[in-house]
């Protein structure tokens, strides 16, 4: 899972990765032809969307670390 935008200044979407490539659609539903990686930038601008599905989807997220 990775932070990407579509283009800068816009959302930070969260983003799965398959075999080192970001799909194409955010958790969102936000479907763009490509991402670019939202590196050092703010979580403010985060996208509450995707934010709402990943906590939804893994709402202990503490219990799943293994170290
Ligand atoms: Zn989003």
């Amino acid at each position: 899972m990775r932070y990407a935008q579509e283009r800068p200044g816009l959302k930070l979407h969260l983003v799965d990765e398959v075999n080192e490539r970001l799909m194409l659609t955010a958790l969102c539903g936000r479907t763009v032809e490509r991402w670019r990686l939202g590196l050092n930038l703010p979580m403010g601008m985060a996208c509450g969307r995707c934010l709402r599905v990943a906590r939804a989807a893994n709402p202990t997220p503490r219990e799943y670390i293994v170290l």
